[in-house]
């Protein structure tokens, strides 16, 4: 947050656009509707999607500001416009479920589910990953849990952990060293339990390995 706050500063000094893209942790990820808000800005251009339709189907929107809008809005005649199309822009069935999309967020308080899951997801890694070796760092925001290891033995470790899960019934997503969680949000308790505990079961399997 300091940092996003610290450079809506210095590009409303210089006159830069500050571009937002919320299309992974948009729409709740990280227990705010837009990662951004936890900074208390607002950017020129934000960009949305995935979560946007729930991920059920392919749509995206770029939003951006009155001022920017105003910019190249104007009579035909004036020839202000930004001509730019795209095949499937506005698609109505897109549209249709992006608002359904929303509906549900606001009925079913989706905010608050991230939030009690979320903290749930907290205590749970807390106590499934303490004591366990090459665990540098554990950190988590809403629904987005990383695990960084430090120290691990081989190559591509991430990778080769996201390999083994997937055989154990978990979708984890590797980044070098970096393993996350990223669970949809109507995952359950006892799932959040077994995502960690296959998470657990194949770190270690990877470290048998090297025995
Ligand atoms: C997925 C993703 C994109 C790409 O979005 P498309 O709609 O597939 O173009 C861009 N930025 C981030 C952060 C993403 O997660």
């Amino acid at each position: 947050p300091i940092y996003l706050k610290k450079l809506r500063e210095l590009t409303l000094k210089l006159n830069i656009h500050l571009i937002a893209d919320e299309i992974a942790m948009g729409f709740g990820r990280t227990g705010k509707m837009f990662a951004i808000e936890h900074a208390g800005v607002s950017p020129d251009i934000m960009c949305v999607g995935k979560g946007l339709t729930a991920g059920y189907f392919p749509m995206s929107i770029v939003l951006i500001t009155d001022k920017l809008y105003e910019a190249f809005y104007a009579d035909y005649s004036e020839g202000k416009s930004f001509l730019h199309s795209h095949s499937y822009s506005g698609n109505p069935i897109g549209c249709r479920i992006a608002v359904e999309t929303l509906k549900i967020f606001e009925e079913e308080n989706i905010l608050e589910v991230i939030k009690l899951k979320g903290d749930y997801l907290r205590t749970a890694s807390a106590n499934k990953l303490k004591d366990i070796p090459y665990i540098g760092e554990y950190r988590q925001i809403g629904l987005i849990g990383a695990i960084e290891l430090t120290g691990v033995p081989g190559e591509r470790a991430g990778y080769e952990i996201y390999k083994i899960a997937l055989k154990k019934g978990a979708i984890l997503r590797p980044l070098g060293n970096i393993v996350y969680f990223m669970p949809p949000y109507i995952i359950k308790e006892e799932e959040i339990d077994k995502m960690l505990d296959i998470f657990k079961e194949s770190l270690e399997e990877y470290l048998s390995r090297f025995k």
